[in-house]
Order: structure tokens, then sequence, then C-alpha cells
């Protein structure tokens, strides 16, 4: 099953939705196999975000990701990557499709709710960059052949 690491930035946080994004995610089939709440550092959000370190909004976008601590989640399904994509909808909240997670909260491109892995790999990569080992569980809940068919699974 692939990994998907998703924050509940400030804007998130601060608009006290971090239950119904949780929950969504839940009620999805999704798999929670990390959780908890921090701060991130400069140091952090320069490695996550080192595609856009020379964007003129990067200083902006660091501010905003530091304003106040965060939640990370670590999500496990088949095909989680483009599920959680697809619940968090595109950058720009303002456009995002009605039903997805920026879509009905978000105003703004920057202040969008949520970040979400945006490949299988980074997925991964990101999980590691957030969690500790120790911090990720590897459980299988006992409904798991209700939420896949059994050729599913493999
Ligand atoms: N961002 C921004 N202005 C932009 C593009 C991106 O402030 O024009 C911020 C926004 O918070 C976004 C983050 O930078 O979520 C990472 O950008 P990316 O292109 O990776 O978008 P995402 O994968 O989050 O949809
Ligand atoms: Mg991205």
């Amino acid at each position: 099953m692939e990994q998907s690491l998703v924050i509940i930035k400030p804007s998130g946080v601060q608009r006290g939705l971090i239950g119904k994004i949780i929950d969504r995610f839940q009620q999805k089939g999704l798999i929670i196999c990390g959780l908890k709440m921090m701060n991130l550092s400069e140091e952090l959000l320069r490695e996550h975000y080192a595609h856009l370190v020379e964007k003129p909004f990067f200083p902006t976008l660091l501010k905003s990701m530091m304003a106040t601590p965060v939640v990370v989640i670590c999500l496990k399904g088949v095909d989680a990557v483009a599920v959680v994509r697809g619940m968090v909808g595109t950058t720009n909240a303002r456009n995002a499709a009605p039903g997805t997670i920026r879509g009905d909260y978000g105003m703004s491109s920057q202040e969008n709710i949520v970040h979400a892995s945006d490949s299988p790999e980074n997925g991964v990569i990101e999980t590691k960059r957030f969690f500790k080992p120790e911090e990720i569980f590897d459980y299988t809940p006992v409904c798991i052949n209700f939420i896949y068919a059994p050729d599913e699974l493999n």
C-alpha cells in the first residue's frame, strides 16, 4: 500500500478544522498510521518546499507554515497518494472543486488548509521527513476486508 503525508497547515488549525479533516480521511477508508502535532522549523520547510525556495511567495509561505503548530498525518491505502490528492483539491483553494477539502474550506492559494504528497515516492520521503520510525504504526484494521476486495490487497 502507498503512504501519503498530510499536513493540516496553520490555516486548518486556526480555522478549527482538525477534526473535520481527519474525519474525512477516516470515512474514506484510509488508514491512519501516524498522527501528531508539531512546530515546523525553517530548516525542515526549506527541505520540504525545496522546489519553491526561489519563488517570490516563498518568504510568506515560510511565515505562514510557522505561524502555529501543524498536525501531520501519515495515511496508508491502495493508491493513497492519488486518492488523497483528489480529496484535497487544486492548489488555489478558490478554484478547488466543491467537495474537496480546499474547495469546501479555503479561499486562498497560500492559506489552503492542507498539504498532501504528490507522488508515491514523495509519500515515503515525506513520511520519513516528519515522523521518526517509532511514530509510524503498521496495523491492519479489523474491517480491512470490507474496505477492499481480496484482489485489491495484493
Ligand atoms: N503556494 C503559494 N502560492 C502559489 C503556489 C503555491 O502560496 O502560487 C503555496 C501553497 O501553500 C501550496 C504550497 O505553496 O500549497 C506548495 O505548492 P505546490 O505547488 O507544491 O502545491 P500543492 O502541492 O500544495 O497543491
Ligand atoms: Mg506540492
